[in-house]
Parts: structure tokens; sequence; C-alpha cells
């Protein structure tokens, strides 16, 4: 039986976007449907959950955005787990960044937020750091969430309990728009699991599928950028500081846990799969960054697909077409963003005041600025 809701907003994609903004919408009183493809593909469950702003050396209208969502994210994070009853693993575990000489420490972009290190400095905060680092960054103020083991079911519980309706294994395939002069949102056309084509009436619905948001509305530049990781147990507390290495980062869980990750592949487009050279890249960073933690026994091995745009920044807001919102493209970033831009895309579409640095936000991140740029 599929759940019944009067006008409700759509939510196309049940991804970490898709259910961050499902809770927020229903927190302010919005009836909303998430139609959800395949949960487990969602690269929410992939991530390495880090919020880092500063340690991955972001620039311009993106590390403000970011360290806004990063002051979010504390409120947002007792939100979920207040309406989930489940936590999200959030820890201010600080991010150290090593560097191989102190030029290049000078030139990262977020430099001036981070504490300088020196390679006793650095050997304390990383026992057992690699000897190619002397010296290093640490950004107290970044940190992580367990997004694959917590965050996303926290997420979907808080939204089930604050009555938000799922449509788990539903493929929106088509967007319906007005034949008149408006073209607004008229409604999606779903293959449900049972193989059958239906068509949802709607005039308000928020796109959010992530990597594969092109498929729907090609005129946004979104396109997947593939990430191998792993996971190795390491002994509790060996270490304490996610180590952010270039090419290769460690993010230690409460339970001594290691999440190691990334490759960053964009030729792969949507080619599932391991490969040995990734894996290769991922046992290499971790030999250098940290020796010791060759020897911990492997747990998993996943990968994923980021949404990333042209300038690697989100898409977020009303697209061409009036009542489609759009919050996707989020790329390396999406854990660290999610807070915001459930704030941002729930604030708009429910029409309440946003301030001034939201309004502008939305300008910077609108969905159509590269059609925009094109046409000047
Ligand atoms: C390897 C890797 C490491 C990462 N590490 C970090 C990190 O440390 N910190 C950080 O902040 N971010 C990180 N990210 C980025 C973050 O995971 C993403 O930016 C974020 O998950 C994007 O959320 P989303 O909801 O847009 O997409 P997703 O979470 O991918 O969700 C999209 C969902 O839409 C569904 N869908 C797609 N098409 C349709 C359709 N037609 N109909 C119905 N449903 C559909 C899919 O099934 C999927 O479930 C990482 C990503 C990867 C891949």
């Amino acid at each position: 039986m599929l759940p019944v809701v009067p006008n409700p907003v759509l939510i196309l994609g049940g991804g970490l976007m898709g259910l961050a903004i499902a809770h927020a919408l229903a927190r302010q009183g919005e009836a909303v449907l998430v139609l959800s493809r395949r949960r487990s593909e969602a690269a929410g469950f992939v991530a390495a959950g880090m919020l880092a702003p500063h340690a991955e050396g972001l620039s311009g209208p993106l590390l403000a955005l970011g360290q806004a969502s990063l002051a979010l994210i504390p409120s947002w994070v007792e939100r979920i787990e207040a309406d989930s009853g489940l936590p999200c693993g959030l820890c201010s575990s600080g991010i150290v960044v090593p560097f191989a000489s102190v030029a290049e420490r000078d030139a990262y972009p977020t430099a001036l937020f981070g504490e300088e290190l020196g390679r006793a400095s650095l050997e304390r905060e990383v026992p057992g750091i690699g000897p190619r680092w002397p010296v290093g960054l640490l950004f107290r103020q970044d940190g992580q969430l367990d997004n694959r083991r917590c965050l996303m079911r926290a997420l979907e519980a808080a939204c089930v309990n604050r009555g938000v309706a799922f449509e788990e294994g539903s493929d929106v395939v088509d967007l319906l728009t007005s034949a008149s002069g408006s073209h607004g949102l008229e409604g999606v056309r779903v293959r449900r699991a049972d193989g059958g084509l239906h068509t949802l009436p709607c005039s308000r619905a928020v796109l959010a599928c992530g990597a594969w948001t092109a498929q729907l509305l090609p005129e946004l530049p979104v396109f997947p950028v593939k990430g191998q990781m792993l996971s190795l147990q390491g002994p509790r507390h060996a270490l304490e500081r996610v180590l952010f290495g270039p090419g290769t980062y460690l993010v230690p869980r409460g339970d001594g846990l290691v999440v190691v990750g990334a490759t960053s592949e964009r030729e792969a487009g949507f080619q599932e799969g391991l490969t040995p050279e990734g894996q290769l890249q991922l046992e290499q960073g971790l030999t250098s960054l940290l020796p010791q933690a060759q020897s911990w026994p492997p747990m998993e091995r996943w990968w994923g697909f980021r949404p990333c745009t042209p300038d690697e920044g989100p898409l977020v807001g009303e697209c061409a077409i009036p009542g489609l919102w759009v919050a996707t493209g989020h790329h390396r970033n999406g854990v660290l963003l999610a807070a915001i831009t459930a704030t941002l895309i729930a604030g708009a579409l429910t029409q309440r005041q946003l301030d001034l640095d939201g309004s502008n936000w939305l300008k910077a991140f609108h969905p159509d600025r590269f059609a925009n740029r094109m046409s000047v």
C-alpha cells in the first residue's frame, strides 16, 4: 500500500540531501513524500564524513558556505538526534594536514585558519606519522560525522518520526511541466518497484538526485566523480585526529575503525566497482601517512559517486522550472554542507524570511549560474 499524502512537497532522491531537506521541511509542518530509487547507492553512505572546510583548503564563497554550515552542525545534529533517538556520530576530532615543506604549508589556501605544527608537534598530534612529513597544520575547528553507520540512519528515522512518507524503489523518470506559458512544475513520472509507470501530480519538488541529477535535467552540469574507499580496524585511540594527506586521508571513528579515502576519478563516469589501481593508491597513501596502519586488519572496501559541477560548488535554489528546487552538486563536501543546504531550501521553499547571508548564498550557488554565464 503506497502512502497517501495530501499535496506534498516531493523530494526526488532519498540520499543525504533528500533526507536532510525532507526532515527540515517536515519540522516546518510541510507534508513531504520522498521518492527514493536506491538508498544504498547514495554517496551519503559512501562518504568519509569529514566536516572539513579548512582542511579541504576551500576558498571564496565555498569556504564561507562551508564555515557557515560547520557552525550550524551542532544544532542540526541535536534536532536529528532528538527526532530519531539515534546518534549521528558527531566528533570534534580536529583535522591535521601534513606537508612536505614549509613553503607548501604557507601556500595552503586556508593556512591562516590553522595552527602551525613542526615535526615534534606533528608527532604529538599523530603518533607514528610517516617520516616524509616535516610540518603540518592543525584545524581544531574541523571534525567528522559518522555518516555511513549513524547519520543516514538517524536522518531517516527522524524523517519517519516527523511524518515524512517514503516510496522506496521509485525511479523518477520524467519531470512534467505545464504546456501553458508558465512552464511551471505539474508533476513527475515514476517507475515503481513493480515496473509500472505512474504520474504523481505536484507543484513543488526538490531535485536531490546527487550524481545522477543530469539524467533528469540535462541542463544542470552535474557529473559523477567516483571515489573508492576502504576501512581498517585499528586499536582504539591509536589515531585521534583525522589525518588529511594529499590524495589520501584517514578518518578515525571512536571505536578504532579507520576510514581511508579516497580516489577521485573523473574519467570513470558511472563505472561501478573497485579497481586494483584505486585500492593501490589508497594503500600507498596509507603507508606514507601512517606506516603502522598497514598491519591493521582490513574491514570493508566500497565506492560511490560524488555529484560534481564545473566550479565544484553546489547548485542550490529554484531552477528555471517554477516550483522545481534543486539541491545537488555538493561534490566532496555534501556531509559538511547538508545542514546549510537543508536550512536554505526549506526556508526558501516555505517562503520564510531568510537572513541576508541566506539570500546571498542562494544567489552565489544558483542552479542556473552556468547557463547565465554562457548567455552573457
Ligand atoms: C568517496 C566519497 C567520499 C566523500 N567524503 C566526504 C567527506 O568526507 N565529507 C563531506 O562533506 N562529503 C563527502 N563526500 C560527498 C558527499 O557524500 C556527497 O556530496 C553527498 O552525499 C551528496 O548528497 P546527495 O543527496 O546530493 O547525493 P546522494 O547521497 O548520492 O543521494 C542521491 C540519491 O538520489 C537517488 N536517485 C538518483 N536518481 C534518481 C531518480 N531518477 N529517481 C529516484 N531517486 C534517484 C539515488 O539512488 C541516491 O540514493 C564524499 C563522497 C564520496 C563519493
